[in-house]
């Protein structure tokens, strides 16, 4: 017998191919809050300090996808699942055999928003043999016959919708699975009504509304738009940037390098759109300017590429919570013609900022030959940000 403290193991199921989310990626592999489902519901348990184990238990197919969504978690083999929920979940449970832990949590990888307090219930509950995760029910809910006919109504102060992080003693719950698969069954939709069956009583613990299941299409809808709209502290900056020729053979302008018989001067690579931009984002933020940031003075910005300054500004945006929703320049010189460049300027500065190109617009105009523009002595350029803060914040 093992003398070691037992400890509490997680069972994360992520073995359906997620059909009815719809795409050719299952669910649990989908991005949500930046990050793919499953690695968010590993990290719950990861992340919990009374979870010794988390064992994964996926589809064979998906061995590749998943080492890349869960890539640098600290995590056991994933077991492979099966058929049906059923023999998925007992195949990380007898993966877990070596271990022995005293409590198994049985989750399942589409519910990432599962809270460390809901798991600390579900570890205290479970340790009474068998605890579910269950809400109370606000609709009114009707038993219909095969005419979609109502034959009841049910009592629904008797009525629990019930969630995972399911808890059990783990011998007990290994014992149970292997039974159901001696007796040939395999019909069963949770471990609750496998342990019901099995004989052990199950309780019913205070779930979480917020813990829910990504299901369908809306699901991600929702959520990405409720996370949108909690960005509801929306504001603008403008900036504006200059840089003259001197002798060279190409410029940089949005982070592209465009053959030209002249060359822009500056400290850095002298990209004007991206210091104008960079300077938009920093207004947008009440942040300073890009001068402020990285002072000319400084031998470490000699010649370096303007990406690292938008990449910086990007990051200030990030650390506050926030997110871009549209960069918009203006280069304003009489060459090099910027339009054959236009698109690889914004694939460019959408990839650094993290967002969809069409969210970046880069626009240009000659100044008619007029000032120093029009003399071809510098290229100037403008530029906006509108980026969105968490509402509330100061
Ligand atoms: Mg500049």
């Amino acid at each position: 017998m093992n003398a070691m403290p037992r400890g509490v193991a997680a069972v994360v199921v992520a073995a359906g191919r997620g059909v009815r989310a719809g795409g050719v990626t299952a669910k649990q592999y989908r991005q949500v809050r930046g990050a793919p489902v499953i690695r968010h519901a590993l990290s719950l348990f990861i992340d919990h300090p009374q979870v010794t184990f988390v064992q994964p238990v996926i589809h064979r197919d998906d061995a590749t996808t998943f080492a890349e969504a869960t890539a640098g978690l600290k995590l056991r083999v994933a077991a492979f699942g099966g058929a049906t929920r059923q023999m998925s979940v007992r195949a990380g449970l007898e993966a877990l055999e070596t271990e022995q832990p005293r409590i198994v949590l049985v989750h399942d990888a589409a519910r990432p928003f599962a809270s460390p307090a809901l798991i600390s219930r579900a570890i205290a509950a479970g340790a009474g043999g068998a605890a579910i995760p269950g809400l109370g029910l606000t609709d009114t809910i009707k038993e219909v016959d095969a005419h979609a006919r109502v034959v009841d109504t049910l009592d629904r102060n008797r009525l629990r919708a019930v969630q995972t992080p399911q808890a059990f003693l783990y011998d007990g719950l290994l014992a149970a699975h292997r039974r159901a698969l001696v007796a040939g069954r395999e019909d069963f939709t949770d471990d609750a009504a496998l342990a019901e069956w099995a004989g052990i009583a199950v309780t019913v613990f205070e779930g979480e509304a917020g813990n829910m299941k990504l299901t369908t299409e809306e699901d991600f809808t929702r959520i990405a738009a409720a996370d949108w709209a909690a960005l509801g502290d929306v504001r603008t900056g403008i900036g504006y940037d200059v840089h003259s020729f001197v002798e060279g053979d190409h410029v940089w302008l949005g982070g592209v390098r465009i053959p030209h018989p002249q060359a822009l001067s500056g400290h850095s690579d002298a990209d004007a759109a991206l210091h104008a931009l960079v300077d938009a984002i920093l207004g947008a933020l009440a942040d300073g300017d890009i001068g402020a940031h990285f002072p000319p003075t400084d031998p470490q910005w000699r010649g370096a590429p303007s990406d690292k300054f938008l990449a910086f500004a990007v990051d200030r945006v990030r650390q506050r919570g926030g997110r871009i929703a549209h960069l918009d320049i203006t280069i304003v010189c009489e060459a090099p013609r910027i339009g054959p460049h236009r698109d690889a300027m914004r694939a460019h500065i959408a990839e650094i900022a993290g967002i969809g190109i069409d969210r970046v617009a880069v626009k240009a105009t000659t100044n008619e030959r007029l000032g120093f523009i029009g003399r071809r002595e510098g290229i100037a350029a403008m530029a906006t940000a509108t980026i969105r803060l968490p509402a509330g914040a100061q």
